[in-house]
C-alpha cells in the first residue's frame, strides 16, 4: 500500500458525511475525477460551510496529494453557487496554491450531496444502479474527510474528534468541536439545553438523519460519522414519521396510493435512469392481504428490486406524495426482506441516461424545512466552532462500513489523546480507532470502549 494510502488508514479515517466507507480502501484506485463533495445539502447542518470557511487552503493541500496519488487528470470541489461566502474562501484557497482545482457550482436542491446525483452534476456520467463512482471514472469525498487526510498527512494527527450542527429547539444553537465517544446529552447541555418538555431528536441531518425520542438520547454518543443533533417538539410531520408502525405505514398504503406517480416521478435516483418505482411498490403492496407476505419470484422481482437501489433520500415521502405515505419506509422495509433472501440487485439495463425532464425536477431545501416544521432554524447564521472537552467518553467499536474494529486495550490500561485502541480487523473492511481523550479504560465490551480522564 503506497504511503499515503497507509497513513489514512493508520488515522482511522471514514467517510465524514455519509455512511463512514473507509477512506483508504476508496483512495486505492486510480480515477479520472476526484470530486470533492461540498454540498452540506441537508438543510440546518453547517459544518461543511465551517470547513469551507476556515480551512479551506488545508483542504486544497489535501486534495492535491490525493489527486496525485490518485493520478487524477481532474479534481473538482462540488458545492452550491449559493453558498457565496464559501464558494469565496475555496476560490481564494485555490488561487493561492495555484492549484489545478476547478469549483464545480450547483443550483440548491436536494439532494445535490447524493454521491451518485453529484457525479452527473460534474462529468454528466450516469453512475449504474447499485454501483460505484469509479465505475464511471470518479472518486468522490466529503470536504470534511479531506481535512482528516490534511490532519493525518501532514500532522500525523488521528480521526479523535468530530465537529456538529446543534440546532433546532436548543437554547443555544452552535457548532461544536468534541472528542469522539462524547454522549450526545454533553452536546446537548453545551448549546443550553431545550425548554421543550417532550421532543424528539434527530441525529444527522432532517431528511437522512435517525429521528429518536428523547429518551434514547441518554445511550446517544458521537461517532465519526455523526453531523448533526435537531431538537424538536414531538408533534407534527416528523413526530408522524417516527411514531408511526410499519403495520400502520402499510394499511395506509393499501388504502390511499392513488398510484399518481408523483412518487417515482420526483425520485432523483429514477430521474437518473436507475430502475426504482416506489409507486409500483406501493402497488404491490395493495394486492397482498400483510406487508410480512413479500413472494419475491419472477413477476415480482423487477418491481421489488427496484426497492434495493434506493437511496432512502425520502423525498417521496417528504415531498412528493399527495396522500402524506411512506414509500421509503416501504421501500427499506422490501430491501431488509430482500437482504434476508441473499437476494442481489440485477440490473436489466445496459445503458443509463438521465431524464430529459430530471433538472425541472429538483426539490427546494426550504419545502422540506416547511413539511418537517423547521423553517423557524433556518435563517441561523451558525459560524462559531465552540470546542467541548469531556472527561469520559464511549467510543463505538463500529463506526464505518465493514467490521467492528478489534480493542487492543483492556480495563486499567493509561492512554493518551489519539493512542490507538481498536484496530481495523485483518484483511477485511473495517477502520483504526483511537482514544479521544487521555485517561483510563475503564470498561471494553462488543460495542464499546469507555474511558475517564
Ligand atoms: S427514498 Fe424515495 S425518492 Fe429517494 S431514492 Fe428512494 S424511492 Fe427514490
Ligand atoms: S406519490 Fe403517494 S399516492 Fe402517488 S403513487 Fe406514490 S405513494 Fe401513491
Amino acid at each position: 500500500m503506497a504511503t499515503i494510502l497507509k497513513q489514512i488508514e493508520d488515522a482511522g479515517i471514514v467517510g465524514a458525511g455519509g455512511a463512514g466507507f473507509p477512506t483508504a480502501v476508496k483512495f486505492d484506485t486510480q480515477a479520472e475525477y476526484l470530486i470533492v463533495n461540498a454540498a452540506e445539502c441537508e438543510p440546518l447542518l453547517k459544518t461543511d460551510h465551517f470547513v469551507m470557511n476556515n480551512h479551506a487552503s488545508e483542504v486544497v493541500e489535501a486534495i492535491l496529494l490525493v489527486k496525485a496519488s490518485l493520478q487524477a487528470k481532474y479534481a473538482v470541489i462540488a458545492t452550491k453557487s449559493y453558498y457565496t461566502a464559501e464558494v469565496e474562501a475555496l476560490t481564494q484557497a485555490i488561487s493561492a496554491a495555484e492549484a489545478d482545482i476547478e469549483l464545480h457550482l450547483m443550483e440548491n436542491f436536494y439532494p445535490a450531496g447524493d454521491e451518485q446525483v453529484m457525479v452527473f452534476e460534474v462529468t454528466g456520467r450516469v453512475v449504474p444502479a447499485a454501483g460505484l463512482p469509479i465505475q464511471v471514472g470518479c472518486v468522490v469525498s466529503n470536504i470534511t474527510t479531506m481535512l482528516n487526510v490534511y490532519q493525518a498527512l501532514i500532522h500525523n494527527q488521528p480521526v479523535i474528534r468530530k465537529q456538529l450542527t446543534i440546532t433546532g429547539a436548543v437554547n443555544a444553537p452552535t457548532l461544536l468541536d468534541v472528542p469522539i465517544g462524547t454522549p450526545f446529552e454533553k452536546c446537548l447541555d453545551a448549546a443550553g439545553g431545550t425548554s421543550l418538555q417532550d421532543y424528539l431528536f434527530i441525529d444527522g441531518g432532517p431528511m437522512m438523519g435517525k429521528i429518536y425520542t428523547q429518551n434514547e438520547l441518554a445511550d446517544k454518543v458521537v461517532a465519526k460519522t455523526t453531523s448533526g443533533l435537531i431538537i424538536k417538539e414531538d408533534s407534527g410531520y416528523l413526530s408522524k414519521l417516527k411514531h408511526q408502525t410499519l403495520e400502520y405505514v402499510f394499511t395506509e398504503a393499501r388504502a390511499a396510493c392513488m398510484q399518481c406517480t408523483l412518487c417515482t416521478q420526483l425520485c432523483p435516483r429514477q430521474n437518473l435512469g436507475h430502475e426504482v418505482f416506489p409507486h409500483k411498490v406501493m402497488r404491490y403492496f395493495g394486492g397482498i392481504a400483510s406487508y410480512r407476505d413479500i413472494d419475491y419470484n419472477e413477476d415480482s422481482a423487477e418491481i421489488l428490486q427496484g426497492a434495493q437501489i434506493c437511496c432512502a433520500c425520502g423525498i417521496c415521502e417528504v415531498i412528493a406524495c399527495p396522500m402524506g405515505l411512506s414509500p421509503r419506509q416501504v421501500n427499506l422495509h422490501v430491501k431488509n426482506e430482500l437482504a434476508k433472501l441473499g437476494v442481489k440487485y440485477e440490473t436489466r439495463k445496459t445503458e443509463y441516461k438521465a431524464d430529459p425532464m430530471r433538472d425541472y425536477r429538483e426539490v427546494s431545501p426550504n419545502n422540506i424545512l416547511i413539511k418537517m416544521g423547521l423553517t423557524k432554524f433556518a435563517e441561523r447564521h451558525l459560524t462559531e466552532m465552540k470546542r467541548l472537552d469531556v472527561d469520559e467518553v464511549f467510543i463505538p467499536l463500529r463506526m464505518h462500513i465493514g467490521l467492528p474494529s478489534q480493542p487492543i486495550v483492556k480495563e486499567g490500561d493509561k492512554l493518551n489523546e489519539g493512542d490507538l485502541i481498536a484496530k481495523k480487523p485483518a484483511d477485511a473492511l473495517g477502520a483504526n480507532i483511537h482514544s479521544s481523550i487521555s485517561g483510563t479504560v475503564m470498561k471494553v465490551t462488543n460495542q464499546l470502549i469507555h474511558i475517564k480522564a
